[in-house]
């Protein structure tokens, strides 16, 4: 499938991020007025919830727009999904008999501020790259032990704070924390020295769920995907990570695109997981191809400097796709609820080039990163991270918005804790 057409001149760029085809889903608002929900197509955020207060786009027979969350939406469940986009799609074709009814619920992106477009019900974070476990693991046990024995059996994880949630564009502080001392020496209180990024995509689940799911029923409950930075703090996380696993190094922020872009949008992408190098339990084993092709990188800006590309990889490097993730979520027999988002774990590539944290890509700080006018092990205090993706088309792209944060100065010592 090429690019459908819109009249909406500026979603038919070849390189824009929000043709016909995508329709992602945001809450936005403008000068000072309440949030509400729209959709981007071109240079434009499509106000849904005007269209809905009109009468000219009723869905599952109720007001679902009228709040700044898509979870009601989601929560109506798939056959409204698909009824949403293909009411949009009639409305904002090229030709559609419905423009001038609709043009005036065009607000231009420019004007927009961009707000959170979900609830976060819980947040999960897993481990599912290989790449990344494997130099994760290289740095933190040696070359031997990197893989822990039970990684190519379940897609690790564990759980996160959904309240640490941002959307893309909200400053993220530099968090303190207890770090080990040398030797014997006694911990000590801190702001944190290695803070870093993680890119990850995240799913966003769309449906409820009572005891344990398929494969094949756990990717019919995601709603979409949005870009992911699980900012992470690299010295807290040593010293607390054993034997429970990441706490407060995980727990500052986690920042996701504006947009979520709807699995529907992303079926042409759809590519199967790599090979197993031990065949999976069935319970996990896909019975289609799960992940998609999705182009990835993240950029350095530092405080009045120029961005520096700091790597390139693809969503398809994972080993375990979302709805694996999602269906080994429920084996225990916890409920998945709307809203709930699921980190994949980071995408690194095979390469230095693709690595999708500093921790790999200055190899624990010891091979620092050129980057415009410097170098980093960390982040410094007024680094700007922006994340980007899409999905390649013929003819079109499928992207999320920029994922991005800037790293504020820590707090002075906020309990005497320096005393
Ligand atoms: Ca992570």
């Amino acid at each position: 499938m090429g690019l459908i057409r819109s009249w909406v001149e500026s979603a038919n760029q070849a390189e824009g991020q929000f043709p016909l085809n995508n329709l992602p889903c945001g809450v936005f608002s403008v000068a000072g007025d309440e949030p509400r929900c729209g959709v981007a197509i071109g240079d434009f955020v499509l106000d849904v919830a005007g269209l809905e207060e009109a009468g000219l786009l009723v869905l599952d027979g109720g007001p679902l727009l009228d709040v700044p969350f898509w979870n009601d939406v989601m929560e109506a469940g798939p056959e409204v999904w698909a009824s949403l986009r293909a009411r949009l799609g009639k409305m904002l074709h090229e030709g559609s008999a419905l423009r001038a009814e609709v043009e005036p619920c065009l607000v231009p992106l420019s004007d927009a501020t961009l707000h959170m477009p979900f609830l976060v019900a819980e947040y999960t974070d897993f481990y599912a790259g290989r790449n990344h476990a494997f130099n994760v693991g290289s740095m933190f046990r040696g070359p031997e032990n990197a893989l822990p024995p039970n990684w190519l059996h379940i897609p690790i994880g564990y759980n996160g704070r959904a309240s640490s949630v941002v959307v893309s564009g909200t400053p993220v502080r530099r968090p303190w924390g207890q770090v080990k001392g040398p030797d014997h020496a006694l911990p000590s209180f801190q702001p944190s020295r290695r803070f870093d990024l993680e890119l990850e995509m995240g799913a966003v689940v769309g449906c409820a769920s009572e005891g344990m799911v398929s494969v094949a029923e756990a990717d019919a409950m995601i709603f979409g995907y949005v870009l992911l930075n699980d900012w992470s703090a690299r010295d807290i996380q040593a010293w607390e990570y054993q034997p429970l696993g990441p706490f407060q190094a995980k727990a500052t922020a986690t920042t996701i695109s504006p947009w979520i872009v709807m699995k529907a949008a992303l079926e042409p992408f759809r590519v199967s997981t790599p090979d197993r190098e031990v065949p999976l339990l069935p319970h996990l084993q896909e019975m289609g191809p799960m992940l998609y092709d999705i182009a990835l990188e993240v950029a350095l800006q530092p405080e009045g400097g120029a961005e520096t590309v700091l790597s390139r990889t693809n969503y398809a490097e994972m080993y375990y796709s979302a709805a694996q993730q999602l269906a080994h979520h429920t084996t225990s027999g916890c409920p998945m609820t709307v809203g709930d988002l699921l980190g994949s774990g980071t995408v690194s590539g095979p390469t230095k080039d693709s690595r999708g944290s500093l921790l790999e890509l200055s190899w624990g700080g010891k091979e620092p990163v050129e980057i415009t006018g410097g170098r980093r092990s960390f982040l410094e205090d007024g680094d700007t991270l922006t994340l980007r993706g899409h999905a390649q088309g013929a003819g079109y792209r499928i992207g999320f918005g920029d994922c991005a944060g800037r790293v504020l100065a820590a707090h002075k010592d906020p309990v005497g804790a320096g005393r």
